[in-house]
């Protein structure tokens, strides 16, 4: 089967996956023409793929398509058919975020390289819970997820995997209610900057303060100051936009307990699809 070729996602902010609808600006010039190759390079960006063996790779592979996703994409909204579920290569981070009447938004979850997002736990083709929306744009994975429930079937190793997958994914989320409950809004921000920091490859992040206010449920001018505070203190550097990592010790020590609460849940569960590469290389692991 022909891999597809185009490295446009064709995914339109408000979550209609159809080629002619409206995309986001970032990378809208970015054609790459995606070879079977490609997707098997691919394969080794996302660590829950490339956790498999070569056996279980090739089952998946010839459903694989490579896409760009663009920052605000909504990959699946609230009510819709799950249909596709993508795997995010390197650098790549997207949220699921539950909103509320009133407009508000808060993230339940964050998803990068260790992971994928979509059908994980439902299976597919029920409707959406939360939005499924990209906060850091780049290379990602896409298959049916009717074609993943296919070779589910057909391997034991397959759905172990995603079965322990969909474990960190359920942890990840009952921590978040916790940590929303009960954790001061730094120590909040702490942990969404190494979750966040573990799935990129670079010490910069970009992101907007609209859009770390809805991630942590509050309002941007109260986020703001929190970052300025960390800002004063040598933890981030922070301009528009733009969140530097200065001393990722001392934000690890300002976090709440809950980032290491998941990362552990992780190690033991899934020991070969942790996202992290900073903590592994300082711990020598
Ligand atoms: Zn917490």
């Amino acid at each position: 089967m022909a891999i597809v070729v185009t490295g446009m996602s064709g995914i339109a902010r408000g979550g209609r996956d159809s080629p002619g609808g409206e995309m986001s600006n970032e990378n809208n010039n970015s054609r790459a023409e995606v070879t079977p190759l490609n997707v098997a390079l691919q394969f080794s960006g996302n660590r829950l793929l490339a956790s498999l063996k070569p056996a279980e790779r090739a089952m998946l592979e010839p459903s694989m398509a490579t896409v760009i996703l663009n920052r605000g994409d909504v990959l699946f909204d609230v009510g819709e058919d799950v249909t596709h579920t993508y795997f995010p290569g390197p650098g790549v981070v997207a949220s699921l975020v539950i909103n509320m009447a009133d407009g508000r938004a808060v993230e339940a979850a964050t998803i990068g390289r260790e992971g994928a997002v979509g059908g994980i736990v439902s299976a597919g083709h029920k409707p959406a819970f939360g939005r499924a929306v990209v906060q850091i744009g780049g290379t990602a994975l896409k298959m049916e997820t009717a074609a993943l429930e296919s070779c589910k079937e057909r391997s034991a190793a397959i759905r172990d995997l995603f079965s322990r997958y969909a474990d960190t994914l359920l942890a990840q989320t009952m921590q978040s209610v916790a940590c929303n409950a009960l954790h001061a809004l730094d120590a909040r921000l702490c942990r969404w900057l190494l979750t966040t920091h573990d799935r990129v490859d670079s010490d910069e992040i970009s992101l907007t303060q609209e859009y770390l206010a809805e991630m942590l449920g509050v309002q941007r001018t109260t986020v703001s100051g929190v970052a300025r505070h960390l800002q004063e203190r040598g933890l981030i550097s922070y301009t528009r936009g733009r969140v530097v990592i200065l001393d990722r010790a001392a934000i690890e020590a300002c976090a709440c307990e809950c980032y290491s609460a998941v990362q552990n849940h992780i190690r033991a569960v899934l020991p070969d699809a942790r996202p992290q590469k900073v903590v592994d290389a300082r711990s020598g692991t």
